[in-house]
């Protein structure tokens, strides 16, 4: 039931071109647990053994097997009430958070499933698993972020849901990126 909600999702992302083979990470948490996809596994073919179970706040011997970014995951359950997260390198998000300090969808979807989106990270140098406090925090508010030239982390009960935020975020950029290239701008209401 669990592996088969990781698997959907995951190989959603990859057809979808929102991850590359090996990038990308999925967590649910479960009380006081976490469940997070393995340091390098591919999301597009995930299977049991990629799903990790670890501590939120304490390491045990499963913990060097999860994620990278697993502090970032840990911080996210620590500071809001998700419980789940997915984290994606959408192509056209990480082409606007490279120009933009916020991303503010202009379509009907957009605007109402994720709203205006904080890119995070601008002028700090951010490794694998970095800025977790500042995500976290930013995630008190917002149903997704942008990491500057990085990537998503998106919120929800389910990993559905914030599966759903990701995509929805990705075809919101793309329609921003289509009114550049056409130098049309943002249409005014
Ligand atoms: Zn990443």
């Amino acid at each position: 039931m669990i592996l088969s909600q990781f698997q959907t999702v995951g190989h959603d992302l990859f057809t979808k071109g929102l991850v590359s083979s090996h990038s990308g990470n999925l967590s649910i948490r479960l009380g006081g647990r976490i469940i997070i996809t393995r340091r390098t596994s591919r999301l597009g073919c995930l299977e049991e053994h990629d799903l990790i179970e670890t501590g939120i706040n304490k390491n045990d011997r499963n913990t060097p097997l999860a994620s990278i970014e697993l502090a970032v995951h840990r911080a996210i359950y620590r500071e809001t009430p998700a419980l789940a997260v997915v984290h994606a390198h959408p192509p056209h998000a990480v082409a606007l958070s490279l120009t933009e300090t916020e991303i503010v969808p202009t379509d009907t979807e957009g605007q109402t499933i994720v709203g205006r989106v904080p890119v995070l990270g601008w002028h700090m140098k951010v490794e694998s698993g970095g800025l977790a406090d500042i995500i976290a925090q930013a995630l008190k508010k917002h149903r997704i972020v942008m990491v500057h030239g990085h990537g998503t982390f998106a919120i929800g009960q389910l990993l559905e849901e914030a599966h759903n935020c990701t995509t929805t975020l990705e075809e919101s950029c793309q329609v921003i990126c289509l009114l550049k290239s056409l130098q049309v701008g943002v249409p005014k209401k």
